[in-house]
C-alpha cells in the first residue's frame, strides 16, 4: 500500500499517515461562510482537500472514505446583507431572505468550486441544520464547568483547558497580547470567546435554555464533526488564516467535551493566495472572485477556464504562499491544451503512475506530481498521463469543453500555428530573410519554438506578448 506522509500542524512534524479505520478514513475541512461569491483565495483549502481525498479514494477505496466540508449559514454578515435587502424594500421576511441568500451562495458555491473541477465532499452540513446539537455540546461544557452563561451569552472559559494555543505555539498570554481580543462586561476574562449569543427579534434565533439565541461561529464544527465523523477522526484541514483562533476553539470545545477521545489527529493547514505578488484586497484592485477569472472579469482580461485556473493552483506546494499571475495562467492554458490534444481519444491506462502517486502521497506536493505528469507527456506516454492526471482531477473528459471551443485562446494557437505555417512556406522558398525574423519574433513575443523529429513543437513562455505576435503577420 502506498505509504502517505503529511505535515501534522499539531506536531510541526511530516509523519507517516496511518488512519483510525481504514475501512473509514475520515476528513473534516472548514468550508465557506454563505453571504457572497468566493473569491480566489477561498479556493485554495478546496483544491487542495480535494486533491488530498482523490488520493485517500486512491489508496484506501472510494467507499471508505468519508470527506465533510460545512457551511457556516448563521452568521452576522449574512443577517446584515439580508437586511440590506429588506431595507431595499424586499417585503419578505427576514427569515426568508436569509434563506434565499444563504441558498443561492451554495449554488453559486457549487457551480464554481465544480468548474474548478472538484469533487462533492461526501457530505457538505449546513450549521443551522445541525443547532440542536451544538446546544448539547454548549450544556455538556457548561456541565463540565468549560463554559458558563452571562446574560443571555454562553462563553467558554479558555484557561480551563490548560493546552489552549498549542496548535498555533502560543501561551494563552501571548495571544491576549498579540490579538484583538473583544472585552465585554459578561466576559470573566477577555480571552473567553462566545459559543451561545442573544438574539433581538429583528435577528435569526433559536430556543435554547439561555434563551432565544444563535451559536458562535467556533462550536458549528466541533458540534457537526462530531456528529458526522465521530469524537475522534483522521484528519481536519483549513487555511492558515483559521488556525487561531477557530482551530485552537475547536480543539479546546471538543477536548472539553470528550477528553477521552482525540478530536483531530492530523492537523493540516494551507497557506494564503497573493495576486502578481501583492496581497490580495479590494482597495488595490487586485480582489477577484473565481466567477470574475471564469467570466474575464478580471486585470487579466481573459476568461480563465477552470481546469487552467486549478493547474496554476496545484503548482504550488500547499504550505507556501501562492502567487496567481496572468504569465502563469497563460502557461497553464498552453500545456493544458497541448495535453489535451495529446490524450484525446487515448484510454487512459488502468491505474496512474507510481511517480505521480508518490509525489502527491508526499505530503501532498502537487507541484511534485505536475513536473511528473511533464515527464509522461515528454515520453510520450498519452494513457499514462491521462490516467495519472485524473488523480489531480485533471483532463477528465468532462471539463475539456474549453480546450476545443474557438475562444481568444483559441485564436491565440490558431496565429501561432499560421506563423508557423508562414516560416515553413519562407524557407521551401528560401526566403531566410522572412524565416529568420520569423524565428526571431517568435522568441521576441515569447513563444519557444522547438524543431523535433517527431515535427514543431511550440509552447508558450514567459513575456508572452500577442502584440508581438500579431505584428509578424
Ligand atoms: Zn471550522
Amino acid at each position: 500500500m502506498t505509504e502517505i506522509r503529511l505535515t501534522n500542524t499539531k506536531t510541526r512534524k511530516k509523519e507517516v499517515f496511518a488512519p483510525i479505520d481504514p475501512n473509514n478514513v475520515r476528513m473534516y475541512v472548514c468550508g465557506p461562510t454563505v453571504y457572497d461569491r468566493a473569491h480566489i483565495g477561498n479556493a485554495r483549502p478546496v483544491i487542495v482537500f480535494d486533491v488530498l481525498f482523490r488520493l485517500l479514494r486512491h489508496v484506501y477505496g472510494d467507499d471508505h472514505v468519508t470527506y465533510v466540508r460545512n457551511f457556516t449559514d448563521v452568521d452576522d454578515k449574512i443577517n446584515a446583507e439580508a437586511q440590506r435587502r429588506k431595507d431595499a424594500g424586499d417585503p419578505r421576511t427576514l427569515e426568508e431572505l436569509i434563506r434565499e441568500r444563504t441558498d443561492e451562495t451554495i449554488r453559486w458555491y457549487h457551480d464554481d468550486m465544480g468548474a474548478l473541477g472538484n469533487l462533492t465532499p461526501s457530505a457538505e452540513p449546513r450549521a443551522t441544520e445541525y443547532i440542536g446539537q451544538m446546544i448539547a455540546m454548549i450544556s455538556d461544557l457548561i456541565a463540565k464547568g468549560h463554559a458558563y452563561e452571562k446574560e443571555g451569552h454562553v462563553l467558554f472559559r479558555v484557561r480551563s483547558y490548560e493546552a489552549y494555543g498549542k496548535l498555533s505555539g502560543r501561551s494563552v498570554d501571548d495571544m491576549i497580547a498579540g490579538a484583538r481580543v473583544e472585552v465585554a462586561p459578561f466576559k470573566e476574562d477577555p480571552m473567553d470567546f462566545v459559543l451561545w449569543k442573544p438574539s433581538t427579534d429583528d435577528l435569526p434565533g433559536w430556543e435554547s435554555p439561555w434563551g432565544r439565541g444563535r451559536p458562535g461561529w467556533h462550536i458549528e464544527c466541533s458540534a457537526m464533526s462530531h456528529e458526522l465523523l465521530g469524537q475522534s477522526f483522521d484528519i481536519h484541514g483549513g487555511g492558515i488564516d483559521l488556525q487561531f483562533p477557530h482551530h485552537e476553539n475547536e480543539i479546546a470545545q471538543s477536548m472539553c467535551s470528550h477528553p477521552e477521545a482525540e478530536f483531530a489527529r492530523v492537523w493540516m493547514h494551507n497557506e494564503m493566495l497573493q495576486v502578481e505578488g501583492k496581497k490580495m484586497s479590494k482597495s488595490l484592485g487586485n480582489f477577484f472572485t473565481v466567477r470574475d477569472l471564469l467570466e474575464g472579469n478580471w486585470s487579466g482580461g481573459w476568461k480563465v477556464p477552470g481546469e487552467v485556473i486549478r493547474f496554476v493552483y496545484l503548482g504550488t506546494h500547499y504550505s507556501k504562499p501562492m502567487d496567481w499571475t496572468d504569465e502563469k495562467a497563460h502557461q497553464a492554458e498552453a500545456t493544458l491544451r497541448k495535453w489535451r490534444a495529446m490524450t484525446n481519444e487515448v484510454r487512459p491506462t488502468a491505474n496512474p503512475a507510481s511517480s505521480v502517486v508518490e509525489a502527491i502521497a508526499d505530503d501532498v506536493n502537487t507541484a511534485g506530481a505536475i513536473a511528473a505528469l511533464h515527464a509522461l507527456a515528454a515520453s510520450g506516454d498519452a494513457a499514462g498521463l491521462k490516467a495519472s492526471a485524473a488523480l489531480l482531477g485533471l483532463l477528465g473528459d468532462e471539463q475539456g469543453a474549453w480546450a476545443v471551443s474557438e475562444g481568444p485562446d483559441a485564436a491565440v494557437s490558431a496565429l501561432i500555428e499560421e506563423l508557423l505555417q508562414a516560416r515553413l512556406n519562407a524557407r521551401k522558398a528560401k526566403d531566410f530573410a522572412r524565416a529568420d525574423a520569423l524565428r526571431d519574433g517568435f522568441a521576441a513575443a515569447g513563444v519557444v519554438v522547438k524543431d523535433t523529429p517527431q515535427g514543431v513543437e511550440w509552447e508558450i513562455a514567459k513575456g508572452f506578448d500577442l502584440s508581438k505576435l500579431e505584428a509578424l503577420r
